[in-house]
């Protein structure tokens, strides 16, 4: 499960409902990401800390190179070991304002993710894990390049990806192909398909936002159906639309044998719990077997 430093005191009430309801559901690991500013960033810390410590979840910290020097970037996983944290997701990160912009690097610090995994792995016995794009990034001027350079972070010493949403499972199948392809003694590492649960148009919106591609046509015709042809959306019927989508992949990632399954939660419990729910799993009941 993906979670997002709240904003403010009222969502971070509602963060910490959901992640109760979370450690009923067992999940294997939930993540935190890390934002661009400076309260922000200081909010997922602290929660990462607050998470590793006084919860039963696996939490793993997101870690960006945006910003900061390497003395800076050596100094925060200093922090995130104090508070219990050995679990990293290492990214590159985004220019802050525009995330499409040109991408300049601290003077200090890193240009590429592959950098900050070597830097993590040197500083001590830390799990880390990068991201993957079964689309490509949108930076990548073709899928071999991006196949590239998510081999050479797996090789620098990442032990799994957690790929970028989608909403085509045939996306995540060709990454896997790809990886394969290129270095399949690398390709045994797992690749962790992150899937968002639509629940209203509006978040269609920001699934696009966050992917930086539009949703694939049929989805986005299967939701509009939904949402009717009257005045106001039907929202109910979207939501359930959406979590049908979201069930149908998770079922199919399974049968094509995927680790796990991210979701991206929005910091609610409610419609990652209806996937599982759809998927057979009892919430409170005993962990799934891992795979
Ligand atoms: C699961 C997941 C979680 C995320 N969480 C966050 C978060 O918490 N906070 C946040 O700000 N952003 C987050 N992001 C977004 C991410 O930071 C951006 O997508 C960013 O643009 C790329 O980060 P990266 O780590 O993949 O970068 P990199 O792996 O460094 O790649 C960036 C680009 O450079 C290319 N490249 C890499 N190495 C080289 C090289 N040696 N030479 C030439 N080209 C190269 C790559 O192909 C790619 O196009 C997340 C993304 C994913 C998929």
């Amino acid at each position: 499960m993906e979670f997002n430093p709240p904003r403010d005191i009222a969502g971070e009430a509602r963060l910490w409902q959901a992640v109760r309801e979370f450690e009923r559901m067992h999940p294997a690991f939930v993540s935190m990401t890390y934002g661009a500013g400076g309260s922000t960033r200081d909010r997922t810390l602290r929660i990462a800390g607050e998470l590793a410590q006084e919860t039963t979840l696996l939490p793993v910290a997101h870690l960006t190179a945006v910003g900061h020097s390497v003395a800076e970037l050596r100094s925060l996983v200093g922090s995130y070991a104090d508070s219990g944290i050995r679990n990293l997701l290492v990214l590159r990160g985004d220019p802050p304002g525009d995330p499409l912009g040109p991408w300049t690097r601290h003077p200090d610090g890193v240009d590429y993710a592959e950098e900050l995994v070597r830097i993590v792995r040197d500083l001590g016995d830390f799990h880390v894990g990068v991201a993957s794009f079964p689309q490509g990034h949108h930076r990548s001027p073709d899928l071999d390049h991006d196949t590239k350079f998510l081999v050479a972070k797996l090789r620098a010493g990442a032990e799994y990806s957690i790929t970028q949403m989608f909403f085509d499972v045939e996306h995540y199948l060709r990454l896997r192909d790809r990886v394969a392809a290129l270095d399949p003694a690398e390709a045994s590492k797992p690749i962790i398909p992150e899937l968002m649960p639509i629940t209203s148009l509006r978040t269609v919106a920001r699934a696009e936002q966050l992917c930086g591609r539009p949703l694939p046509e049929p989805v986005i015709a299967r939701l509009h159906r939904a949402a009717g042809t009257g005045p106001e959306e039907d929202q109910a019927a979207v939501r359930a639309e959406g979590i049908a989508i979201a069930t149908e992949m998770a079922q199919r990632l399974i049968r094509e044998g995927a680790p796990c399954l991210h979701f991206i939660t929005l910091n609610f419990a409610k419609a990652t719990g209806e996937v599982l729910t759809n998927l057979g799993y009892q919430v409170g009941e005993a962990p799934l077997p891992a795979r």
